[in-house]
C-alpha cells in the first residue's frame, strides 16, 4: 500500500492536535457515568479508526494500540467495509491513558471537518451521531479553546491534500448534514476560531468528576 502520511508528517499532525480543546480533562466530564472510564476511550462504546500509516508506526515505536478483532457478525461486516487505509483499533491501557500516545482520532473528537458544496474546508461540526454520549456534543462555542479549532483546520488541510479519501468521506458525511439539516428545519452549527475564544469558559466539576455546569472565568 502506498504510503500516505511520513513519520515526519505524522509527528507534524500530531503536534497540531496537541493544543488543548478545553480548560479541564474531558474524560473527568463522561467518566463517572461510565464506570470510570471516558466513554470515547471504551471499546465497547467505540472503536478508534486510525490510518493505516499511524497504525504501523504506532507498533514500531510502542504497544499502545493493537488491530481490534470483531467477534460478532455485525462487526466482522462493518471492518470488512472499511477502507483498507483504516484500521480499527483498540488501545490497551483505556483506563491509564498514555497521553502522548494517543491516536490523532482521541485528538479529534467529538469534531469532524465540514466541507461545502465547492469542496472547501468551512469549519468543524460536532458528531452526529445518534448513539453518542459525548457531553462535548452540542455545546456553547465559547467553551472552546480558538487555537485548537485552528490549529485543527490546518490539521485536516493537510490531511485531505495527503489522503483525498479522507476528503471524499468527509463532502459527503457533510452533504448528508445539509440534507439533515434541510429536512428538519434547522441551521447548520459551524464551529470556527471566530466563535470560539482565546480565555474559553471553565467547567465546575464535584469531588466525584460530575459536571455540574459551566461559568465564565
Ligand atoms: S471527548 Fe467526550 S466522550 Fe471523549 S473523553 Fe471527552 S467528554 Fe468524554
Ligand atoms: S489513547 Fe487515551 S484517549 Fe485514546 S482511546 Fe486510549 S485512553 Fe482514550
Amino acid at each position: 500500500m502506498t504510503k500516505r502520511l511520513s513519520e515526519k508528517t505524522l509527528h507534524r499532525l500530531t503536534r497540531l492536535l496537541s493544543a488543548p480543546m478545553i480548560r479541564v480533562d474531558c474524560g473527568r466530564l463522561c467518566a463517572p457515568a461510565n464506570d470510570g472510564l471516558p466513554q470515547c476511550c471504551d471499546p465497547r462504546i467505540t472503536v478508534p479508526i486510525l490510518y493505516a500509516d499511524e497504525f504501523a508506526w504506532h507498533s514500531r515505536t510502542g504497544s499502545q494500540w493493537r488491530r481490534y478483532k470483531p467477534k460478532k457478525k455485525a462487526d466482522r461486516k462493518w471492518v470488512s467495509e472499511l477502507d483498507p487505509y483504516y484500521v480499527p483499533a483498540v488501545c490497551r491501557s483505556p483506563k491509564q491513558c498514555d497521553r502522548s500516545r494517543r491516536a490523532l482520532v482521541c485528538r479529534m473528537f467529538p469534531f469532524e471537518p465540514y466541507v461545502d458544496r465547492r469542496g472547501r474546508l468551512r469549519g468543524l461540526v460536532y458528531h452526529d451521531v445518534k448513539t453518542e454520549r459525548c457531553p462535548l456534543i452540542g455545546r456553547s462555542q465559547r467553551l472552546f479553546y480558538a487555537e485548537y479549532v485552528r490549529r485543527s483546520l490546518v490539521f485536516w488541510s493537510e490531511v485531505f491534500r495527503k489522503v483525498p479519501t479522507e476528503h471524499e468521506l468527509y463532502a459527503r458525511e457533510s452533504r448528508k448534514r445539509r440534507r439533515r439539516c434541510r429536512r428538519k428545519g434547522r441551521k447548520l452549527r459551524l464551529i470556527t476560531p471566530g466563535r470560539c475564544s482565546d480565555r474559553p469558559r471553565t467547567w465546575r466539576v464535584s469531588g466525584g468528576g460530575v459536571l455540574l455546569a459551566s461559568t465564565r472565568r
